[in-house]
């Protein structure tokens, strides 16, 4: 089966979407969210594009660009949130500010942030579902590490969806990609010539993660669909009880901390921001509360 075989068995297997649904895609510019577009519309669903400007200098205007131009080839709308205009600073001031009173790498900070974000927007876009671009390789390597930090559970809501759709705060996020290995998506975003920013994110810290990469990159994909495969039949068997789990954001980049999403049987809104949350104080408002 080939790569455009495989994500639509996933995405019909797993009833990740339907044609009536509308379904934002989380757009970084990097090759991960844009495949996911690009295949969402040739199999025909509802998508429209949303791209969260991080004001990060060249890196930043070379995305933006990169997510214009797949959005005009695919004829679809762009709706882009400028976090410069929005938020009153671009990402790596209010990275800043917030590491200078906690302890915390840029893509925690980042990725809290930008999730805070799409689920806000999403809703008021009516979006019935958010798509992003997590890739076999970032499942497998989320596993690991919630298994190395000794606690696999917070891989507990893991899934091609997020299982928590009947919160009519919180927009179900789909992983069209996520059966589907790292190297074959580069390989396919560069055959079909699409609009992608290879290049990394400057401001991508997360060593850990870093090391159970390099780690994974000596396995074949059969292993890595392995660990996915275990940590499904696993996670069947554990407890859901309160979680995080640590993976990309909602870009598609490694945020290598925990999401903070709802689960089924404990959606509370946080008390600041009205946003779900599974403390009083979601982990965004908790982030900004600079002393
Ligand atoms: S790699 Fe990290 S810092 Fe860069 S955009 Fe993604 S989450 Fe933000
Ligand atoms: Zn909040």
């Amino acid at each position: 089966m080939n790569l455009q075989q495989k994500v639509k068995q996933t995405v019909q297997n797993y009833k990740l979407c339907n044609k009536k649904e509308r379904v934002l895609v989380a757009l970084s510019g990097g090759k991960d969210s844009t495949v996911t577009a690009y295949l969402l519309k040739k199999f025909g669903y509802n998508i429209e594009g949303f791209h969260i400007d991080l004001s990060m200098g060249k890196y930043s205007e070379k995305c933006l660009k990169a997510v214009q131009d797949l959005c005009k080839q695919l004829e679809i709308k762009l709706h882009i949130y400028d976090v410069k205009k929005e938020m009153g600073n671009s990402m790596c001031y209010l990275r800043s500010a917030i590491q200078s009173q906690k302890s915390l790498k840029n893509c925690a900070i980042c990725g809290v942030i930008k999730k805070w974000i799409m689920n806000k927007e999403a809703r008021k876009l009516k979006a019935d579902k958010i798509a992003t671009g997590h890739n076999l390789d970032d499942e497998a390597q989320t596993f690991l590490i919630n298994v190395f930090k000794g606690s696999p559970d917070l891989s507990s809501n893991s899934g091609p969806i997020t299982r928590n759709v009947g919160d009519k705060k919180f927009v179900s996020r789909i992983k069209p990609l996520f059966y589907i290995p790292e190297d074959d998506i580069k390989e396919y975003s560069k055959k079909m010539k699409l609009p992608v920013v290879y290049e990394k994110c400057p401001c991508a810290i997360d060593s850990y993660r870093i090391q159970v990469r390099k780690f994974m990159n000596t396995m074949p994909d059969k292993n890595k669909l392995n660990i996915v495969g275990n940590m499904e039949k696993l996670m069947k068997k554990i407890d859901r009880s309160p979680r995080d789990d640590s993976s990309k954001d909602d870009s598609g980049e490694p945020s290598g901390e925990p999401s903070g999403e709802p689960k089924d049987n404990e959606i509370n809104y946080c008390e600041i921001c009205g946003e779900p949350s599974r403390k009083k104080v979601c982990k965004m408002c908790e982030l900004m509360k600079l002393k």
